[in-house]
């Protein structure tokens, strides 16, 4: 059924009028076969009846010789053996029975003495069959095929006797018959001219054939054929193939006896083939089958052309709602109109589809309008490129940028809106992007504003691929970033300023403690010099409080200086070969007495492999010690500090000093760590602080310990101490 419904509607229709159709052809080929029967039957019939009336015909013609025989065997002249009489009987009698061919007399010699046809000369008769048995019978007897002595012409006849007064046979009356007036029988009969009989004698001799006499008459029978004949019912009816023929016919048959006879005198064949029987039946169903073939010939187009009427109609609907959908109205409907069939359901999937479109141009419609609103509303100058650089959509805020109308901006080349000193490589860019060298562009590029002015713009460029991998087009879209850039440049330059503020202010820093430090240490020096001059206690005791200020002066002094030295680069540190050991414990012997004078225990432990002498800068060393050991004092209340040096293999494989310093002070707040190694920086920087200070030592001894290759770590917890490594490449001296 499946494969029904997919094949045109055309060829549906026309299988359906075959299907109609092939009952009809069984009726016709049915009723065919049914009249083939029956015009076999009455073929059959009509044989019989022919065989039927040719019997009977003989059988009156025998009856009708019989008569005329036994009239004549009373006759005087005939008893008498009056020739001339006996003559001008028989020719009289003979003219009146055009059946008879001849009636004659003979006596019983044979000798014929008086005959209705007048032969030549006398004839004799006593060599024939009829004549023989006649004499010996002494009552009717038949004859067989001979061919008349009077008459010259095949004849079959019978005789009877001719007896005297005490019954003694004296002679035969023998009468002959004409056999062509069967042939009028068979015109008669309705059988068709191929039909045919032929009568044979006791020995199988043609009498007489229906078609072609001559051919047949006087010759014998095919012995197989006679012999079938001789043996069979004395009637019979069939339809056998003929042995003579060849061909399957009807044959009806029939024994003709004469009374007091034990075999028939004649044997009577009537045949009809089967084939001529059929023609008109045949023909009939033939012509019925075309009759038929026609009808169903038309019918097929008949329904072909229904169907293509339909067919066209609804796909003439189908194309116009086609058309209407391609010019954009969604709104056509075919489903109601188109309906049934394969064209049906393409109709509601042409509805479906047309339902979907309207759908996706809503959306579509619906999106472009945002888009369009953002392309519009953007703050963002935007346009469509045409690979060669022309200008084929912008938005509203680019006219802004670029200073011109949008008439002026559409179709104007790209490259045009660019600065003069950044056209070049704004091309070379362009033709890159083009090419698919490179994908996008994101930079910085200078604009002309209404070709005089110029702005900075933000450009971020993209190639819009063709499906087949050539570009389309490429977006570009360009920020003004003016002001930011004015701004960036103002920043640079306002930095650039406050760097060279601050060397000069270094500079200016590095100059005055230098030139103060020179007239400090004088002071120094007279301080020291009136310390000499005996003072009394109490100005011994000024004296000596100027000295320590003085001295805490200069050291303020040599920390700014350091530090402005080690920030111009200009920070000396010697190379030359040193006492290590003597050098830390100089230092720590110099700090014991201020840890003493807090009550602090200040420990230092040097371990064995580090060396007596190495290369480098013993002062700078002690400085950097001194200020981690003086701090660690500074910021410890209660318990100890300890020093510990160790000589180990660093990183690089080169021979390090480790110098620890541990403490258990107030520890440094974690989320002030980070403020250490800042100059001038102090994790407690209020004017009311406990410890002095000026948050320069630690700077300066990084610094110092960097120039040298080493570096400065710690770790601290606040109230639990911390923990100062001081780690420096030195080379054994
Ligand atoms: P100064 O000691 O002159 O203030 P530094 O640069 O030597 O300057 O030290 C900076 C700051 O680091 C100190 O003010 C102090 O707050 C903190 N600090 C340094 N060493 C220690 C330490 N051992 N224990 C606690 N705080 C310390």
């Amino acid at each position: 059924m499946s494969l029904l419904t997919r094949l045109p509607i055309r060829f549906q229709l026309i299988l359906i009028v075959m299907l109609v159709a092939l009952p009809a052809a069984g009726i016709i080929v049915h009723n065919g076969l049914q009249q083939r029967n029956e015009a076999v039957n009455s073929a059959r019939r009509d044989t019989r009846k022919l065989a039927e009336s040719i019997v009977q015909e003989q059988q009156a013609t025998i009856a009708s010789a019989l008569q005329i025989m036994v009239s004549l065997s009373q006759r005087a002249e005939i008893r008498q053996k009056n020739t001339a009489g006996t003559t001008s009987i028989l020719s009289e009698i003979h003219k009146v029975t055009p059946n008879l061919t001849n009636i004659f007399i003979a006596d019983r010699a044979g000798l014929v003495w008086a005959s209705a046809v007048p032969s030549k000369a006398p004839f004799v008769i006593a060599d024939r069959r009829y004549f023989k048995n006649t004499l010996a019978s002494g009552q009717l007897s038949s004859g067989e095929y001979i061919v008349s002595r009077a008459t010259n012409r095949p004849s079959f006849t019978v005789g009877y006797p001719l007896k005297d007064e005490e019954g003694k046979t004296t002679g035969v009356i023998a009468v002959g018959f004409r056999l062509e007036k069967y042939a009028q029988l068979l015109m008669r009969s309705s059988l068709p001219k191929v039909a045919g009989f032929s009568l044979f004698d006791h020995q199988g001799v043609f009498l007489f054939q229906g078609i072609e006499p001559e051919k047949y008459i006087g010759k014998k029978a095919d012995p197989r054929q006679f012999r079938e004949l001789l043996n069979g019912p004395d009637e019979s009816s069939v339809i056998a193939r003929s042995i003579a023929m060849g061909d399957e016919r009807i044959i009806t048959t029939r024994k003709l006896r004469l009374e007091g006879e034990a075999t028939p005198y004649m044997y009577l064949r009537v045949g009809i083939p089967v084939a001529s029987v059929l023609v008109t039946a045949n023909e009939q169903m033939l012509r019925n089958l075309l009759l038929f073939s026609f009808v169903l010939a038309m019918a097929v187009i008949f329904a072909g052309f229904v169907a293509e009427r339909s067919v066209i109609a609804r796909i003439a609907l189908l194309k116009e709602a086609s058309r209407n959908l391609a010019q954009g109205d969604y709104r056509t409907k075919v489903a109601a109109l188109v309906t049934g069939s394969e064209l049906g359901k393409l109709a509601e999937a042409f509805d479906a589809m047309a339902e979907k479109l309207t759908e996706r141009e809503e959306t579509l419609r619906n999106s472009e309008a945002r888009l369009r609103v953002i392309f519009e509303t953007s703050q963002a100058g935007i346009m469509l490129v045409e690979p060669g650089g022309t200008v084929t959509y912008a938005n509203t805020y680019l006219t802004e940028l670029f200073g011109c109308t949008m008439a002026e901006l559409i179709g104007s080349a790209y490259p045009d809106h660019i600065h003069p000193s950044e056209r070049e490589t704004g091309v070379t860019q362009l033709r890159r992007l083009a090419s698919g060298e490179i994908d996008s562009v994101n930079h910085e590029r200078r604009y002309l504003r209404h070709m005089d002015n110029d702005f900075w713009g933000y450009l971020s460029g993209r190639r819009l691929d063709a499906p087949d991998g050539t570009a389309q087009g490429l977006v570009f879209i360009i920020v003004d970033i003016t002001d930011r850039k004015n701004t960036m440049i103002e920043l640079h330059q306002a930095r650039e300023a406050a760097e060279i503020a601050n060397e000069t202010k270094s500079r200016f820093l590095m100059n005055m403690s230098h030139e103060l430090r020179t007239p400090m240490n004088g002071v120094l020096g007279m301080i020291q010099l009136a310390l000499f001059e005996n003072p009394s206690e109490k100005q011994r005791e000024c004296l000596e409080t100027a000295l320590d200020s003085g001295k805490g002066l200069v050291k303020i002094l040599s920390d700014i200086l350091d530090l402005t030295k080690a920030e111009f680069g200009t920070l000396t540190i010697l190379n030359e070969p040193f006492d290590l050991r003597g050098a830390i414990l100089e230092v720590v012997r110099i700090l014991s007495l201020e840890a003493k004078l807090k009550g602090l225990a200040l420990n230092c432990a040097i371990a064995s492999e580090v060396p007596e002498s190495v290369i480098g800068d013993k002062l700078r060393l002690q400085q950097v010690l001194t200020n981690l050991i003086a701090n660690a004092i500074k910021f410890t209340v209660h318990g100890k500090v300890a020093v510990a040096v160790t000589y180990e293999q660093g990183p690089s494989c080169r021979p390090e000093l480790v110098c620890t310093v541990t403490d258990t002070g107030i520890g440094i707040l974690a989320g002030k760590q980070h403020l250490l190694f800042q100059p001038f920086s102090q994790v407690d920087d209020s004017l009311s602080r406990p410890y002095g200070g000026t948050g320069l030592g630690l700077v300066i001894s990084k610094k110092i310990v960097e120039r040298m290759g080493g570096c400065i770590t710690f770790i601290s917890k606040e109230g639990s101490g911390s923990i100062f490594t001081v780690t420096i490449p030195y080379a054994s001296g």
